[in-house]
């Protein structure tokens, strides 16, 4: 193992998206509610011959096209083990128990996780920024590390290991 690894860190005013949630399990709803959600980026791994992990200005611009595709967004995970989720025509409805929400479909983001806790959130923001990499052919990460913070002082991290 390579004892030297570099870490770069990105975490700026462009790195947020504002959405609608609620956490929701079986016995418990939150009330629908928003976050100015601000995403971190942390990423390590070796030095490349151009003298940099990664290119700060790619960290950014992959990090805020995810951040863009959740902005303004109603986020519903959709593998959730106690909403009902069916489109109907140009509607998205979402059941809980008795209470039904519509939404039109271009308002919400069905996203592939169970809850929308910031932990989760954040491992759906670096598995999407993971893959914008990798489709631009960035390679020599080692490690990414993740951070959604609901509101300043609150804030999930996700890390993984390549
Ligand atoms: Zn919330």
């Amino acid at each position: 193992m390579a004892g030297h690894e570099f870490r770069v860190f990105v975490s700026n005013d462009n790195l947020k998206f504002n959405a609608a949630h609620f956490i929701a399990y079986e016995g418990f709803r939150e009330g629908l509610h928003g976050h100015n959600y601000r995403v971190s980026v942390q990423v390590e791994g070796q030095l490349n011959a151009n003298g940099y992990v990664l290119d700060f200005g790619i960290v950014k611009d992959v990090a805020q096209r995810v951040c863009r595709r959740l902005n303004e967004k109603t986020l519903i995970p959709e593998l959730s083990d106690c909403l009902e989720i069916r489109q109907a025509g140009t509607q998205i409805h979402v059941r809980y128990e008795q209470d039904e929400f519509s939404f039109p479909k271009g308002d919400v983001l069905l996203l592939p996780i169970v809850h929308s806790s910031a932990e989760e959130l954040a491992r759906f923001v670096l598995g999407e920024i993971r893959r914008e990499l990798e489709n631009d052919g960035i390679t020599g990460i080692t490690t990414m590390e993740v951070g959604v913070a609901e509101t300043p002082g609150q804030t999930a991290y996700y890390r993984e290991v390549t």
